[in-house]
């Protein structure tokens, strides 16, 4: 029995950790004693009862393509198997159940040769109960088994819970008729396997088939094997009230992780948009055949996600709403910091905290709002993958005071033969720096007296902001790098994570507009947001994104600045 040990079955072990003969009940379905058996195969080895036949999970011989027997087909007393010291000269492939009048001191044994029952019950050698059966005596070569039965299980538990034998006989191909009947009323659901070979190839084949199906299939049905139970009673004040991910996950009780993700992906409509997120519930299945599942684990993106999302995902998950953008890109990069963070525990403050945030503006219909989610879990799966080069985290506490002093700007501005400006030029100039490297939503100001938000100031900023070019852009993203590397930091200056697949985003990429039309707009001097918006018939957003991720060119000479000795020298200071 040891070799079954964590495979078919679990034995219990000592305080010492010895294992012991007897069964867990931990584990999964097992027996203490008895075992079933293939005649063909007792005919064609005599005496050879195969380990495998003593767990319940073995139903069906792969070789004869046959159910297993669990009886003697003349006495119907079920097998006993030889253990301990045997006094009698015995034959281990006849019948040793004892068939005498109870009260008798004298034994009479059965003796029927098993290997001469009748053929049992062919099986279909493509349908449910055998490739199941193969699925089990493959997965106790590898490293999955007790998983693997888990789920076989916990499907089967509330299949069986469900009393929907319709669903058994149509998902594993096996008699309605036959099945009724089979399945004895059980105290506590679950706790032991259905006692017939036949029922076990039922409920192990449907639920093998279940757990085999795509989501879009498998969904349905097990959002009504749910529903088909009732509600459990759960503690309150703990995130579980009626319908909620925990409470729906009681009524499939020691579903192992992978299954009770799929359990809460098959109810992502039933949840609030906030469960949905937090939850990861609405993934894609593209984004489910990309990723590896990381079942129950929890990134907290911290470090790997900005305070204002990057603008090319603003983008993408903007779906026009009448929403200001760094307010946007504040919520957006809240949702996906908390995207799949509480799976199975729900997280009430969590919810209200992105509720809150997250309005019904920038979400839009429901069909929109569901690519948003996908979209946010798919940006979630890959930046949990990927080494992220930048760590916001630290960005953020990057002081504003000792970057780009004057002398710097001036050699800057001369190097594109650009006027340096008075002070508020040099200002504007530090905070669009500040901004590209902090990642910070443009309303916050660096800590610095001068920068004192006021309307004057924004409009002074907005117009710094709205005639950039690529080559002062360029420039200022070179001495930042300088900085960096000065500060030891070997991180780009910025950055933007790709989708590791490309799903229907509810929002357009961020350059999909007439971008000569809006260059050609502001070389004539236009450069009233509003207007541009209106003449390219895009929003100010859009207008505003484009801007930033590509100014127009402005054909001046430009030469490279070596920073570096200028960083030392102004040390030297
Ligand atoms: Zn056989
Ligand atoms: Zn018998």
């Amino acid at each position: 029995m040891e070799s079954l040990d964590g495979g078919l079955l679990t034995l219990r072990r000592q305080r010492n950790g010895q294992l012991t003969a007897a069964v867990s009940r931990q584990g999964t379905w097992s027996w203490n004693a008895g075992t079933r058996y293939c005649a063909d195969c007792l005919r064609e080895q005599p005496g050879v009862f195969k380990v495998v036949w003593r767990s319940p999970w073995s139903f069906a011989c792969l070789k004869h393509k046959t159910l297993l027997y669990e009886s003697c087909s003349s006495c119907h007393q079920p097998v006993i198997e030889m253990r301990g010291r045997n006094a009698d000269i015995f034959d281990a492939s006849r019948c040793r159940a004892h068939i005498g009048p109870v009260d008798t001191t004298h034994q009479t044994l059965c003796r029927t040769p098993l290997s001469e029952s009748p053929a049992q019950l062919p099986l279909d050698a493509e349908g449910a109960p055998l490739r199941a059966q193969s699925a089990i005596y493959q997965a106790l070569n590898g490293s999955g088994a007790a998983e693997f039965l888990r789920i076989l299980q916990a499907i089967s538990t509330a299949l069986r819970g469900a009393q929907n034998f319709d669903l058994v006989a149509t998902l594993s191909g096996l008699e309605l008729s036959e099945l009724r009947g089979l399945f004895d009323e059980e105290k506590h659901v679950g706790v032991s396997a259905p006692t017939t070979a036949y029922a076990m190839a039922g409920l192990v084949g449907a639920s093998f088939a279940l757990d085999q199906l795509d989501e879009g299939q498998a969904g349905p049905l097990i959002r009504h094997l749910t529903f088909a139970r009732p509600p459990a009673s759960v503690p309150r004040g703990q995130g579980h009230g009626p319908g909620s991910p925990s409470e729906l996950l009681h009524r499939w009780p020691q579903a192992p992780a992978q299954l009770r993700d799929k359990i809460l992906r098959a109810h992502d409509q039933d949840f609030t948009n906030s469960q949905r997120i937090l939850g990861c519930t609405s993934v894609s299945r593209a984004t489910l055949l990309h990723h590896r599942p990381i079942p129950g684990e929890v990134r907290v993106r911290f470090l790997t996600v900005p305070a204002a999302l990057w603008p090319a995902w603003c983008s993408r998950f903007d779906v026009g709403g009448p929403v200001d953008g760094s307010t946007l890109a504040t919520a957006l990069a809240h949702a996906l910091r908390a995207c799949g963070t509480a799976k199975v525990q729900r997280d009430p403050q969590a919810e209200n905290a992105l509720a809150g945030v997250l309005r019904p503006n920038m979400l839009g219909t429901s069909q929109q709002t569901t690519s948003l989610i996908r979209g946010l879990c798919e940006l979630a799966h890959t930046l949990d993958e990927i080494d992220v080069p930048i760590d916001y985290l630290r960005r953020q506490s990057l002081a504003a005071h000792d970057f780009l002093p004057r002398a710097h700007w001036e050699a800057l501005c001369e190097s594109l033969s650009r006027d340096p400006g008075a002070a508020r030029r040099h200002r504007n100039a530090r905070r669009y720096l500040w901004h590209r490297l902090t990642a910070l939503d443009v309303t916050r100001f660096p800590d610095e007296p001068q920068y004192r938000s006021s309307r004057a100031a924004a409009a002074e900023y907005t117009d710094f902001r709205t005639r950039m070019t690529i080559e002062l852009q360029t420039a200022l993203d070179s001495y930042a790098r300088a900085y960096l590397q000065h500060q030891g930091l070997d991180e780009p200056v910025t950055w933007s994570p790709w989708a590791s697949v490309a799903l229907p985003w509810p929002g357009p990429e961020i350059l999909d507009l007439d971008l000569s039309k809006l260059h050609a707009l502001l070389g004539n001097g236009v450069l009233a947001h509003g207007v541009l918006a209106r003449e390219l018939g895009v929003s100010v957003r859009r207008v505003v994104r484009a801007l930033d991720e590509a100014p127009p060119s402005d054909p001046r000479e430009t030469k490279a600045v070596d920073w570096a000795p200028m960083f030392l020298s102004s040390v030297a200071h």
